[in-house]
């Protein structure tokens, strides 16, 4: 039998300051997002594609963007990819654990040519399929950031 070796540990926290500088589409984003309910996306001036969330830089003509190329984009789309997470995950907005299982979508909202990423209030696959309606879900008092949508409905069909 082989003599289990004894592992050597040191524990410490440090601290990592920054600052993360949003730009100017970004700061517009949350401004109308948390003001007015609305999501706003970027629209190329030369090719015309909508990009949500709003980038500032066209990724097909490679020219920027400024906060008059933003267009108000539906808040609903149609899911083009999903999964179910069934794994513990360390939750980057509250840094504590997310709790699981949790259903997260890939989908395109209407009139825009990107795809987006958010949590979907679904937690079982079987209910979920490609090309279902979706719709943001925004919070009672909006804050500004990500927070303010928790997650999208799957819209049920009638
Ligand atoms: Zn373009």
């Amino acid at each position: 039998m082989a003599k289990k070796k004894k592992e050597f540990e040191i524990r410490w926290k440090t601290d990592l300051p920054y600052k993360y500088s949003m730009g100017k589409l970004s700061v517009k984003f949350f401004k109308v997002l948390k003001e007015e309910r609305k999501f706003f996306g970027s629209k190329c001036p030369q090719c015309g594609k909508v990009n949500f969330p709003p980038r500032a830089v066209c990724a097909e003509c490679i020219i920027e963007m400024t906060v008059d190329d933003m267009v108000e984009v539906p808040s609903v789309g149609t899911l083009v990819g999903f999964t179910v997470v069934n794994y513990p995950f360390v939750d980057p907005q509250t840094g504590g654990m997310r709790p699981f299982p949790y259903g997260y979508g890939l989908f395109q909202l209407d009139g825009v040519d990107t795809y987006t990423m958010h949590f979907i209030n679904e937690k079982d696959v079987n209910k979920m399929k490609i090309g279902q309606r979706v719709r943001a879900v925004f919070k009672d008092e909006m804050e500004g950031n990500l927070g303010d949508i928790p997650y999208f409905d799957i819209i049920k069909e009638e």
